[in-house]
């Protein structure tokens, strides 16, 4: 595929310039310096993505929040991110007078207390700090826009190469598909995925409110499923909600004053009164799971490799993660000059990581089942259920580090450490 002259070479390939895109190549360069270089390609400029209204925002479990101070990138966010003080949980019909909390917790760490284990952060801050830390980075191109058509790893070749849309062509050790559900470097890379779709779209905006959230954020088990109200720097929070599709095309259709109304009551009483206060968007909701996160010269990252429901608001935490992972993988290697794509660290990093989407994919697909049901005797069993873990303080903390993402085999930058 490749013509020489007209190649570019570089150490490292990223497709796809988002959350784990641009993450993995801030801890490359961070670590490795200009002994790495690192192209990223995008089909959609940063600075336009930045300029779109976004209003989503997203649950930072303290393993992220730890992997982006390692990186210097939280102190530039830091200021737009709401810590997370306390969880309540309720479970009530759509049309119940008052939505009682049927679980509440103290989102603490129960190792250190007082470190929130979670903090909400407009995705927008996000990116935007991941590119203002990556242009400090020399070693660190972006090339947007930029569309792979083709991707070849010829054996014995020692690289791979992407070929563009626009007839450029890039050769790098190992190439990273960081280019999100529809990654077309899995694809090409012959990568099959498990998944399936959900009959449900996720819908998310933007609210203010009268009273003040206290830190607190809120899942409400509707049954047609979860709507979190997550609270953002001042009186203002996140509305994401999943909702039957059909009544979702409904809503979604509506004018301001009617989908204010279909928020304000699904939120209940409890913040006052709200006002929208940004644009509505929405997602069809779906689990994947690549068979594969490596191929020749190929790794996998964040939703290129797994998609999960939002239910429990794991999929960038996930992603950044899977790039620490990675990034240990890759800078141990480089650092005393062997490949970064051989195929034995790609092993290890399948390894590692792979294991940990599958359990979370399945485990927010089983609670996603459970909760978004009318079902009467379900609804009595969970609610006892809720119930139970209410009153266990242990099984409580135990959840909470687990959704913080601080057991089990940590890479360096989720303990903080710079690689
Ligand atoms: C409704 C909803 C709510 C969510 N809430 C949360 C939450 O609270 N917490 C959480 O952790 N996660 C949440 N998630 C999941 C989270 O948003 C994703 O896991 C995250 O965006 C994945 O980041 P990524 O960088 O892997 O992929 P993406 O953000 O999808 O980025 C992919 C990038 O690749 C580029 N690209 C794609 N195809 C090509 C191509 N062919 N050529 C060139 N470039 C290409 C795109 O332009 C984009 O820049 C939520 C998801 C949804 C749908």
């Amino acid at each position: 595929m490749t013509d020489a002259a007209a190649t570019e070479r570089v150490d490292i390939l990223i497709a796809g310039a988002s959350f784990a895109g641009l993450a993995l190549a801030r801890a490359l360069a961070a670590s490795l310096g200009p002994a790495c270089r690192i192209a990223i390609l995008d089909r959609v400029p940063v600075a336009a993505r930045l300029g779109q209204a976004d209003t989503r925002a997203s649950a930072l479990s303290a393993s992220s929040r730890r992997v982006l101070q390692a990186l210097r990138v939280w102190p530039l966010l830091a200021d737009e991110a709401e810590p997370i003080r306390r969880i309540d949980i309720t479970d009530s019909a759509l049309d119940a007078a008052a939505r009682p909390v049927a679980l509440s917790y103290d989102n603490a760490l129960p190792a250190e207390p007082g470190e929130p284990a979670s903090h909400i952060v407009p995705n927008t801050a996000l990116l935007a700090a991941l590119a203002r830390a990556l242009g400090e980075d020399r070693s660190v191109r972006i090339i947007a826009p930029a569309e792979p058509v083709a991707l070849a790893a010829a054996p014995g070749s020692g690289a791979a190469s992407v070929r563009l849309a626009d007839g450029r062509t890039f050769s790098a050790a190992l190439c990273v598909a960081a280019d999100g559900r529809r990654s077309f470097l899995r694809e090409a890379a012959g990568i099959k995925v498990v998944g399936w779709r959900y009959a449900q779209t996720g819908i998310v905006t933007t609210i203010s409110h009268e009273r003040p959230h206290d830190g607190v954020a809120v899942q409400h088990f509707l049954p047609s499923g979860p709507f979190a109200i997550l609270p953002l720097v001042g009186h203002r929070a996140c509305v994401t909600w999943s909702e039957d599709a059909k009544e979702a095309g409904r809503i979604l259709a509506l004018d301001d004053a009617g989908f204010l109304d279909e928020v304000a009551r699904r939120v209940g009483g409890r913040l006052g009164a709200v006002r929208l206060e940004g644009p509505r968007a929405s997602w069809p909701l779906e689990m994947h799971l690549a068979r594969h996160y490596v191929a020749p010269r190929l790794a996998l990252v964040g939703d290129a490799a797994h998609g999960v429901h939002p239910i429990a608001g794991q999929g960038l935490n996930l992603a950044l993660r899977d790039i620490a992972a990675l990034a240990e993988c890759v800078v141990e290697a480089m650092r005393i000059g062997l490949d970064p794509g051989d195929a034995s660290l790609l092993e290890r990093y399948e390894r590692w990581r792979r294991p940990d989407a599958a359990m979370s994919a399945l485990a927010f697909d089983g609670l996603n089942r459970l909760f978004s049901s009318n079902q009467p005797l379900l609804r009595t069993v969970r609610d006892a259920g809720l119930g139970l873990v209410d009153r266990l303080a242990p099984l409580k903390q135990l959840l909470v580090a687990e959704a913080a993402g601080t057991t089990g085999e940590l890479p360096r930058l989720v303990r903080g450490e710079m690689i």
